[in-house]
């Protein structure tokens, strides 16, 4: 066990990794987060922030010789700085799983080939490869870098193959997968736990509600049936076993209908659609990541109440600074602001979640103050 004094590091310093040093820092840890932004959301609550590079060799050493246990908040760090972190202290999730997760050929390759369910899709590395597309195939589809693409960026609807191969092009034919557009009733996620010893926790299901290919809502318990909830649970469960994989995983799902379900993506870390357990949960998926992380007893994964989570978008901020007591004159809601000094449309800002009788109502509820918040008049300045 890691008892709280040590201190913990934690690769990327946005808005998860923030969350994962406030449970880390309200334990006793020290947390020591590494991101190339001197800004990052994650400092205001670390023992102490290194804002270079990820392949930087004096922050690697700087790490090595002050942290006891690593941790990571997005996929998208070098394996190269993990595998050598890796050789000296804990790191979880294991490299080879974050390698997995970060390249959408891999994760797809790797589902489908241990036979998971994912759409039909195809790796396109050269223009050549669009050749070898079965008859079958179907468009609509959409085309997705194969790295760094997140929250719908790196992807977009192509409506024909000659559409597809003009946009591989003008990407400057970096590696992408092309994939069939899946009609699906509902998007669910299942975030879990896989402790060192390999014993798994799941979180209660949410089901998710996207606004151009962004997560907009999430609400749990999703409401999909035990029969249906055991079987994403068996999935996911089967996912983190062959990746022999230690630490917070999300599996999102595309619904089909019929119980029948296609798994859409990994992330290796704690997830946007799991934000609802901060305040839902007797453990969030935070204090879950610090306690994998320490080795300690995974915590109760219990939903406490209904609960429905809303996102807040730089879109808000257009005119200026939200009208905050629009949310928080509501004693149900709690509000989660990451400290972001600059809003962008499209930038994650913060979220609320709002605890209700019901989860159907706690969504509908959460649609309305997003909309309230949107027409609210902004603070003045
Ligand atoms: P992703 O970044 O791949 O998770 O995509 C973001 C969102 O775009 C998903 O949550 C879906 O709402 C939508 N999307 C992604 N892939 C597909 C697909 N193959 N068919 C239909 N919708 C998709």
């Amino acid at each position: 066990m890691i008892l709280p004094g040590a201190t913990l590091g934690v690769l990327g310093g946005g808005q998860l990794g923030r969350m994962f040093a406030m449970s880390a820092r309200s334990m006793g840890y020290r947390v020591a987060s590494w991101d190339p932004d001197p800004n990052a959301p994650a400092r205001d609550f670390s023992t102490c922030h290194l804002s270079t590079g990820f392949e930087d060799e004096s922050a690697i050493a700087c790490f090595l010789e002050n942290v006891q246990a690593i941790t990571t908040e997005f996929e998208n760090v070098p394996i190269a700085t993990l595998e050598r972190l890796s050789r000296e202290r804990i790191v979880l999730p294991q490299p080879h799983s974050v390698g997995i997760c970060q390249d959408r050929i891999r994760e797809k390759t790797f589902l489908s080939r241990s036979g998971f369910p994912v759409p039909v899709f195809h790796p396109v590395l050269r223009t050549a490869d669009f050749e070898n597309l079965s008859g079958s195939f179907l468009f609509p589809a959409l085309l997705k870098k194969s790295r760094l693409g997140y929250d719908g960026k790196g992807q977009a609807l192509v409506q024909n193959l000659p559409e597809a191969v003009r946009l591989f092009s003008e990407w400057g034919e970096v590696p992408c997968i092309l994939e069939e557009r899946v009609t699906f009733l509902r998007e669910i996620s299942v975030v879990l736990g896989r402790g060192r010893g390999g014993e798994i926790r799941y979180f209660p299901l949410s089901e998710n509600i996207h606004h151009q290919g962004v997560l907009e809502m999430s609400v749990a318990p999703a409401n999909i049936g035990e029969r249906a909830s055991e079987k994403l649970r068996s999935i996911s469960g089967a996912i983190a076993e062959k990746m022999e994989y230690t630490g917070i995983l999300a599996v999102e799902y595309f619904m089909l209908g019929d119980d029948r379900f296609l798994v859409n993506e990994l992330a290796p870390r704690p997830h946007n659609s799991g934000h609802f357990t901060l305040d839902g949960c007797r453990t969030s998926q935070f204090e879950q990541q610090v306690r994998i992380l320490c080795d300690l007893p995974m915590g109760e994964t219990t939903l406490v109440s209904p609960v429905a989570m809303g996102n807040l978008m730089g879109d808000l901020w257009g005119k200026g600074e939200p009208d905050w007591s629009v949310l928080l004159s509501d004693p149900r809601v709690k509000l989660h602001l990451y400290g972001k000094s600059e809003a962008r449309p499209g930038r994650k800002m913060g979220h609320f979640t709002l605890l209700g009788g019901d989860a159907v109502q706690a969504l509908e509820e959460t649609r309305k103050l997003l909309q309230k918040l949107r027409e609210s008049r902004p603070l003045p300045a």
